[in-house]
């Protein structure tokens, strides 16, 4: 069973291996058992059910939540040859029609679907009529979760399909990694026999890094700056500010575009519809714009606002890279953000242990962005998967973050909080600690306090970065009028009564924040494959176009990328690029080589036929693909395969994709006599008409080699 789906995987997928628990759950699913799959976004969850669904007999059914999602995988499917349809609101009645009879026909491997339309009583009485389904794949199931942001009531009628189909086996998948998710997923979709398989949940190609805010914007063009060219999202916390950004990163050349919910829906669609097609677009959203974004070459997301807890951190972080190669997730963050999201917090509706819950998940998130150790560990950590080692591929990591003694300063800092009335925002405050004679301080009379300019050692962004750290760990309170002031809490007596010393983050400089991964994205490529780069992502923007899809669908960049970097100079080389399957081979194998040897019109030259032959074949073309490439007749192609067949070079079913039983007879065919085995032209006249000779020269060759063994 493994080898077959390694041959597809190569066949049809053009990849080479199976990814982490691919191959578990692809053996799993395939053998009729029921599974749930946890992976972190990017890990590979479509091949889990698109192999299974390959390899088994009759219609696979998936279930998404979305359409856009649906059209994506849809389109994917559909450059690589296999037969996929999505079925849903946009497709009139004929054309629905049109789809229950190809699938009645047995012409169609897989169908999307949303929940509820699935489990209309129409569509699985339609279903329990076909002779056979293959499977079920849940896709996004955490969306059966009432306690998760993305609950879609629709899903919790899926539970039904355990008792409707109780042969079938269901995969039910998620990147959602909590516990009380998990469970629910079991117990609502009725998967207690399933077996569970789960993934780390790292994301080992995105850098994280997280900077004090200074000058957002100018932060933020410093971090762009290298990164031009890249396609991105950034998260904004209000549609105010989202329409700013997105107008002002236009401005400096940065071709962006606003999201939100305040937009219409058109106008949502289209934008979202670009930034899928076009390469190099930045997204300038609200958390509106999240799920059913897949697309894989998102090289980084940047925060200019905090979230709310690490969970929608980690999620929309997880955007970024898909396709594994380097990306960034940049944040800036200050004082003000934490302000704003603790009122938020204390505004909101809810019970008080509501609350609470949602208290701690904000400081969970403080705690990430002062965090003075790995990054990763400690989001890792809270998502309860230990790291053993700092990753070296974060900030702290990679600056070597240094903490200082704040023990004194901190003290001085709640003294001043303390004498000046508990009311005072922190720019008054720094005030204060700097002795600065100015109005506001004079009116108040706060020259005379005893704190006044007790401070001069620090500089006016140490002692606010020193303030932000005191209310990130829940050393000073923020009132909850609004104003900005700042109170004493309880937990800082200790620290007063000197108690308790304190260690904190010392802030890096700004010429620091802007860089990211050593290897960002935009460097993937050096200067000198720069151009050919370039004429890679034209031709693929041009095929695109023309099959109108998203660029990615053609290639993704990780296997333009390897083109570039092993430089395939025959059809057989290019087969072995990661990614190019047989189709996109026959398809767009040739194109991609003129680009890279740069001689525009000259045919391939075929260095050596048998040779190129025998890697075609292995890369999974038929024998008319192959004669196609090679431009030569397909009797000679099958000559040339019979001949490597002989020779032990190739395998049957490596040449030839014979059904089972004609296989069967042919080989009875030539089995049937004594001794010697007969001349293809003495069993020819059995298969006139239904196979062609070339078959038959193949078979005998295999036979051949199997009895001089
Ligand atoms: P997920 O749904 O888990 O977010 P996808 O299924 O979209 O992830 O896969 C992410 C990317 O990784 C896709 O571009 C996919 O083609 C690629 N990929 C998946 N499995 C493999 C593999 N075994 N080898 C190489 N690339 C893979
Ligand atoms: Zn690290």
């Amino acid at each position: 069973m493994l080898e077959q789906a390694q041959r597809i995987l190569k066949d049809i997928f053009g990849y080479d291996a199976f990814r982490g628990n691919q191959g578990a759950i692809i053996e799993r699913v395939a053998n009729g058992g029921d599974a749930l799959v946890l992976m972190p976004t990017g890990g590979g969850k479509s091949l889990c059910f698109q192999v299974p669904a390959l390899l088994r007999e009759g219609l696979a059914v998936v279930v998404s939540p979305l359409i856009a999602l649906m059209d994506d995988q849809v389109a994917t499917l559909d450059e690589l040859g296999v037969a996929a349809v999505a079925l849903n609101s946009s497709l009139d009645a004929e054309a629905q029609r049109e789809i229950a009879a190809r699938i009645e026909r047995g012409e169609i491997k897989l169908l999307y679907l949303a929940p509820e339309r699935l489990v209309q009583p129409r569509m699985l009485a339609f279903l329990q009529r076909l002779p056979q389904i293959a499977l079920f794949a849940i896709d996004e199931a955490h969306c059966v979760s009432q306690w998760g942001h993305d609950f879609r009531p629709e899903y919790l009628q899926l539970g039904q399909l355990a008792e409707l189909f109780p042969t079938v086996p269901r995969i039910a998948l998620t990147a959602t990694a909590d516990m009380r998710t998990r469970e629910e997923i079991v117990n609502r979709l009725h998967l207690q026999q399933a077996e569970r398989f789960l993934s780390s949940f790292d994301r080992p190609n995105i850098f994280y890094r997280i900077v004090p805010k200074e000058q957002p914007r100018k932060q933020l063009l410093a971090f762009l700056a290298a990164r031009k060219g890249d396609a991105g999202i950034v998260y904004c916390l209000s549609r105010k500010k989202v329409e700013e950004v997105a107008a002002f990163l236009s401005e400096q050349g940065f071709p962006a575009l606003p999201y939100h919910a305040g937009l219409s829906n058109e106008l949502r669609a289209y934008h979202q519809k670009r930034f899928l097609n076009e390469e190099g677009l930045i997204m300038v959203a609200t958390i509106a714009f999240g799920m059913g974004i897949d697309k894989p070459n998102v090289r980084f997301v940047a925060h200019l606002d905090l979230p709310k807890s690490l969970e929608a951190y980690y999620q929309e972080t997880g955007r970024a890279g898909r396709d594994g190669l380097p990306a960034d997730a940049w944040m800036a963050y200050g004082l003000q953000d934490v302000i704003f999201l603790k009122q938020m917090l204390n505004n909101s509706e809810g019970d008080e242990r509501h609350k609470r819950v949602e208290q701690h998940k904000l400081d969970a998130m403080l705690a990430l962005c002062e965090e003075t150790r790995c990054r990763r560990q400690a989001l890792l950590a809270y998502f309860d998967e230990e790291l053993p080692q700092p990753c070296g591929h974060c900030d702290t990591c990679s600056d070597d973050v240094q903490t200082w003694d704040a023990t004194e300063p901190a003290r001085q800092a709640l003294s001043a909080i303390y004498r000046s009335g508990q009311r005072y925002g922190v720019g008054h405050l720094v005030d204060l600690l700097l002795g600065r004679d100015n109005d506001k301080v004079r009116s108040l009379g706060h020259q005379h306090l005893s704190v006044f300019g007790v401070g001069k050692a620090l500089a006016e962004g140490e002692w606010r970065s020193l303030f932000r750290q005191l209310v990130a760990r829940g050393l000073a309170d923020v009132d909850l009028e609004g104003y900005g002031g700042l109170r004493l809490s309880d937990s800082c007596r200790p620290l007063l009564r000197g108690e308790v010393s304190l260690q904190l983050r010392r802030d890096l400089k700004p010429q620091h924040s802007a860089k990211g991964s050593s290897s960002a994205a935009s460097q993937l490529v050096r200067g000198e494959e720069r151009e050919q780069w370039e004429a890679l992502r034209a031709l693929r923007r041009k095929l695109a176009e023309e099959h109108g899809v998203p660029p990615y669908v053609i290639f993704p960049d990780a296997t333009l990328l390897e083109m570039l970097r092993s430089q395939p100079g025959t059809l057989a080389e290019m087969a072995r690029v990661s990614g190019v399957g047989a189709r996109k081979l026959e398809r767009y194998g040739e194109a991609f080589l003129e680009v890279l040897g740069g001689a525009a019109d000259a045919p391939p030259v075929v260095v050596d036929l048998r040779h190129e032959l025998i890697s075609l074949a292995r890369a999974g073309m038929t024998p008319a693909q192959i004669a196609s490439q090679l431009r030569c007749s397909e009797r000679n192609v099958f000559n040339l395969l019979a001949e490597a067949i002989g020779r032990q070079q190739l395998s049957l079913e490596q040449a030839l994709d014979l059904p089972e039983d004609l296989l069967g007879e042919v080989q009875d065919a030539f089995l049937d006599g004594e001794g010697e085995l007969p001349p293809v032209a003495a069993i020819a006249p059995l298969f006139v008409g239904r196979l062609e000779e070339g078959v038959l020269h193949c078979v005998r060759a295999a036979l051949q080699a199997e009895f001089e063994v």
